[in-house]
């Protein structure tokens, strides 16, 4: 509709209007069915840091009717390959920088036709090739598989239609903002998580697509940007907001450049939303979702946020706001049975924005998916007013940063060295990264170096724990069940002057 309109923005610099992003789809598309010869259904991977090219190639995929498989550019090599194998991709698009780790492991994948680096000269002739037409799909076909780590520490991929992703844009415009002409979203998080996904309501109204410079999160650069583009917006993690806000205060930076900050992934403190709407005013949303739910289960709207003279505005702050349009959500007992208000439950979710289910895994599908409702895995409380508050994540998870790391995937790499007996990792509260991993080990003969080796070795870096504590014995039940909730406790108690067995690695 706008084919003159800025599309994609590197910094300030303007680099394809609407026009040139779609003529590249098209090409890219006429590429992906006429050399590696893909068909409508098969996956094609993005392994790729944020990059001007990351939109035309997720379009590309589309167009040609084929599945988005985008995998943390953060991940180890080997926890992309465990991705690129379970999803079968065909193909896959890789950024510079993580060509020669992924040339190592290219040979294990049978699957694997092709691979792709944007810059490349094999690249600029997919950007080339002459258009191909749209192809159709149905709602129900699968659009995105979005890897999510479960508990098992393997990745499972959540198959994400294009119902579940048009349904989650319907939700932008109804439950966290509206966009116009010239409003910007800038990609600050990855393109493979929770940012990228609200490029779609970018993108239906013809407005612009921001990749900053540093390809990922800096203050003083975001704020530079809104001052020079100007109706910024941009989805961060609490631990982003509350950099961003401090960097605001602390440089005395105007913020009027910045439309709206829309933040979720992990639990926000009451103190850091205060301080954030009283430095940057009222531009705040948040959203609480999960991969298996994209970005819409609840909202807390700006309106919320600013009716301090509400008798509980302190208890909706600190809440996670309430149901956006199009979902059900309700809280329930062990037996599935819908709880009142007041009452602590498990968040089930039903509506067009539930996944269809995991990829290959139907046993994991028939747990989450019951009698039409996903179970989230998350427990929470509704109050009389419909607003939800987060009450504990099962699952154990760990947010670090707005990064979802599952113990056990941690904890069967540090079970690698010979010297390490036992071992149960959890998440510590920590003011700056919301909680940071701490590894308690049963041990002998162990350096942290090597530890912290090890798990460079096969983890991404981001999941490596900050400290580790060597006891005697893990605390555990009956049935020697770890007793996590005991390990959480000690962490509390603990003090590294007096206890020498237990050194905090710097
Ligand atoms: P993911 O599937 O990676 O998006 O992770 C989803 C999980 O992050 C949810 O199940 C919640 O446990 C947590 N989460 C998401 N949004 C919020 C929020 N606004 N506040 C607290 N926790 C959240």
């Amino acid at each position: 509709m706008f084919p003159e309109r800025t599309a994609i923005m590197l910094g300030e610099e303007p680099l394809l209007d609407y026009r040139e992003l779609g003529r590249r789809a098209a090409s890219i598309a006429a590429s992906l069915k006429s050399d590696p010869g893909l068909s409508p259904g098969d996956r094609v991977a993005l392994f790729m840091s944020n990059d001007v090219a990351y939109l035309e190639i997720l379009y590309g995929i589309w167009w040609a009717g084929l599945v988005a498989v985008p995998i943390n550019a953060k991940l180890h090599p080997k926890e992309a390959a465990y991705i690129l194998e379970n999803a079968d991709a065909a193909c896959l698009f890789c950024s510079d920088d993580l060509a020669a780790s992924i040339e190592t492991i290219a040979d294990t994948l049978p699957a694997l036709r092709r691979v792709f680096t944007p810059g490349s000269e094999d690249y600029a002739r997919l950007q080339h090739a002459a258009p191909a037409p749209l192809t159709p799909r149905a709602p129900d076909d699968v659009a995105w598989l979005f890897y999510t780590s479960g508990t098992t520490g393997f990745p499972k991929g959540v198959m994400q239609t294009h119902r579940n992703l048009l349904t989650m844009t319907s939700c932008y415009f109804t439950d966290v903002d509206d966009v116009a002409p010239g409003d910007a979203m800038v990609y600050a998080a990855p393109f493979s998580h929770g940012a990228g996904m609200y490029h779609f309501p970018y993108l239906l109204r013809g407005a612009l697509h921001v990749i900053p410079e540093s390809r990922g999160f800096d203050p003083e650069e975001l704020c530079r940007l809104s001052k020079s583009i100007g109706q910024l917006s941009l989805f961060a993690a609490p631990t982003m907001v509350r950099r961003l806000v401090e960097h605001i205060e602390t440089h005395a930076v105007d913020p009027t450049g910045f439309k709206t900050i829309i933040y979720g992934g992990g639990p926000m403190y009451t103190e850091d939303i205060r301080k954030a709407l009283s430095v940057m005013g009222n531009r705040f949303v948040q959203i609480y979702g999960q991969g298996e739910c994209p970005m819409t289960i609840t909202a807390l709207s700006r309106e919320h946020l600013a009716d301090t003279a509400h008798p509980r505005w302190l208890e909706r702050i600190a809440s996670v706001g309430i149901a956006q349009s199009m979902v059900e959500v309700v809280t329930t007992d062990d037996r599935g049975v819908a709880l009142p208000p007041g009452e602590i439950g498990e968040i089930r979710v039903r509506g067009d924005v539930v996944m269809a289910g995991y990829w290959n895994h139907p046993e994991a599908s028939a747990a989450a998916l019951q009698d039409g409702w996903l179970r989230t895995g998350d427990l929470g409380c509704f109050d009389d007013d419909g607003f939800l508050t987060l009450h504990d994540r099962s699952k154990d998870l760990i947010i670090s940063g707005g990064a979802n790391i599952y113990p056990r995937e941690v904890e069967e790499v540090l079970l690698r060295h010979p010297g390490v007996h036992e071992v149960s990792v959890i998440g510590k509260p920590e003011a700056e990264w919301g909680e940071v991993v701490v590894a308690f080990m049963v041990a002998d003969q162990v350096t942290v170096a090597e530890l912290d080796a090890l798990c460079l070795a096969h983890i991404a870096r981001f999941k490596r724990p900050k400290h580790y504590h060597f006891i005697d014995a893990l605390p555990k039940n009956n049935y020697g069940k770890v007793l996590k909730t005991a390990l959480r406790e000690e962490l509390a108690r603990y003090n590294p002057q007096q206890d020498l067995r237990t050194p905090e690695k710097s």
